[in-house]
């Protein structure tokens, strides 16, 4: 079943509200199944509004919108549907007795203009509001289906639930989906296209995809099944070839986070981590605080800013500076293995770069550069990046941390004798 989604409201096109209701109902609409083709956003405009929900039943066998149920004069959600399905606005007797019923309960005096809120097209059912007086709507013609449920959310998702979300699993006849997402970092998006050519070809089942946020690319199966079962088994099949396919860069499954999954590789294995920071100013050393029960391996982080504190908390070699510069393989080199020698854990990661804005000296030295060191039983290994001079301070700084759990990540991966 195809779905498109219609938000109304003015605050929504102005931007002073953002239309968090599309999202929500997209999530759950595609949860059971219901493929949803579109969103379309449109101001408290009763003719675009109708014109947008004709367009939507040509195009769609559930339409669902959201918003503009109100008793006020920009309130045009019912207009717009009458005019869109040429039926007259009627008075509808339930509907009244529901918001008359709304206004005992709350032991008020119903004010005249909730009145239009009982106002429906001829022909149309009214659905009941459990936590607002705007009672939803209802048409159906064929095989379509049109619903207007109200814009506040509380109000939208209990309505979904009480009155759309039995007739989706009833409609679905028994087909269920599953879906994964495989966070990824230190691979580009094109090379995960290429990898995945075949996988992602449109029409597919299952679907697989890739979306990008900062650094993180995500890639994202979503498994049609007959039922919950084979769903599942489409599902995993899938999930298996993609980690085949891509392998380390991989770094876990859901929700999880570099700095999550390194915590977790730590605690395993029963291991400490400290870091020495410069351009990053102590984000590498929160990051990896963010997660409870960081205290089991994170023993400590050095700020070292100046190159003062990196002789004196670190016991980087003042020649070391002055002949390479704080920004330098042998500086991060030295940062670290100070770092880890102090602090007394297994690894140790050190950063030092240039955030930016403005770009470092020598010219060699743009925004972007960072050097990024770490120390363990083994040694230190260091990296030289350009993370690009087109990044923000933030990007740059948040780009390090990343690279840098990324590194610790593959050398625990490794340690614990390769990937799950
Ligand atoms: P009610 O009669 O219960 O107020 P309504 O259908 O008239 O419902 P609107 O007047 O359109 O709802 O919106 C009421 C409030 O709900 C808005 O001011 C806004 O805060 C919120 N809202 C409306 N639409 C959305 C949306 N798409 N996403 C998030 N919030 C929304």
């Amino acid at each position: 079943m195809n779905a498109i989604v219609i938000s109304c409201g003015t605050e929504l096109v102005t931007g002073q509200c953002v239309d968090t209701n599309s999202a929500w109902l997209s999530t759950r609409l595609t949860a059971v199944g219901v493929h949803v083709v579109g969103h379309v956003t449109v101001g408290d405009d009763a003719a675009r509004l109708s014109a947008a929900i004709r367009r939507a039943l040509d195009e769609a066998e559930l339409v669902i919108i959201t918003g503009g149920l109100g008793p006020t004069p920009d309130d045009l959600t019912r207009e717009a549907i009458a005019e869109a399905i040429h039926e007259p606005l009627q008075e509808n007797a339930e509907a009244l007795s529901q918001i008359r019923g709304f206004f005992e309960r709350w032991q008020r005096p119903m004010p005249e203009s909730n009145r239009r809120q009982a106002m429906t097209p001829r022909g149309c059912e009214v659905i009941a509001n459990s936590r607002g007086t705007a009672p939803g709507i209802l048409y159906r013609k064929d095989h379509r289906r049109l619903y207007a449920l109200p814009g506040v959310p509380a109000e939208l998702k209990a309505m979904f639930d009480s009155a759309l979300a039995p007739m989706l699993d009833e409609l679905s006849g028994g087909s269920r989906i599953e879906s994964a997402r495989l966070p990824c970092f230190g691979i580009s998006e094109a090379r995960l296209g290429d990898v995945l050519a075949d996988l992602m070809r449109p029409g597919r089942n299952p679907a697989v995809g890739t979306t990008a946020s900062q650094a993180i690319l995500s890639i994202r199966v979503l498994a049609h099944g007959s039922s919950q079962a084979e769903a599942r088994r489409l599902l995993d099949n899938d999930v298996a070839e993609i980690r085949r396919r891509v392998g380390e860069p991989i770094f876990g499954e859901g929700e999880d986070t570099l700095e999550g999954v390194v915590g977790a590789l730590l605690r395993a294995r029963g291991e400490t981590i400290s870091v020495a920071e410069s351009c990053t100013g102590g984000l590498l050393a929160k990051r990896l605080t963010d997660i409870p029960g960081s205290s089991d391996y994170f023993l400590q982080g050095y700020i070292t800013y100046s190159n003062a504190s990196k002789m004196d908390l670190l016991g980087v070699p003042q020649a070391l500076l002055t002949e390479h510069g704080a920004v330098s393989e042998a500086v991060a080199r030295a940062m670290a293995a100070g770092c880890r020698e102090r602090a007394g854990t297994d690894y140790a990661i050190a950063i030092t770069g240039i955030a930016g804005p403005t770009g470092g000296s020598p010219p060699s030295h743009p925004v972007g550069l960072v050097y990024i060191a770490l120390a363990h039983s083994g040694g230190v290994e260091v990296v030289r990046h350009l993370l690009g001079e087109h990044l923000t301070r933030d990007e740059v700084r948040d780009r390090a941390c990343k690279v840098a759990l990324n590194m610790l990540r593959l050398q625990l991966v490794a340690r614990s004798g390769g990937p799950p």
